[in-house]
């Protein structure tokens, strides 16, 4: 009889564990959702190591480990 309560604690506990799992994986895929698709609402301003220009990281690419913006002033070195 102990064996069979241990049995059905054992299987309270997985259910437990398991439910806990997914529900925090359904409130964890919500946030990372939203985590992709903030970089569109709010971008990260980088700046420009050629010009020291404020500009959004879409506008911006890495150039010897530096950003530089997509200006053509700056992309001189850049082709
Ligand atoms: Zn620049």
């Amino acid at each position: 009889m102990a064996r069979v309560l241990l049995l059905i604690l054992l299987g309270w506990l997985l259910y437990v564990v398991i439910k806990r799992i997914i529900t925090s994986s359904q409130f964890k895929g919500p946030v990372s959702k939203s985590d992709a698709a903030k970089p569109k609402t709010e971008e990260r301003i980088v700046q420009c190591s050629q010009c020291g220009l404020h500009v959004p990281e879409s506008d911006s690419h890495i150039q010897n480990n530096q950003v530089v913006c997509n200006s053509p002033e700056c992309n001189h070195t850049y082709q």
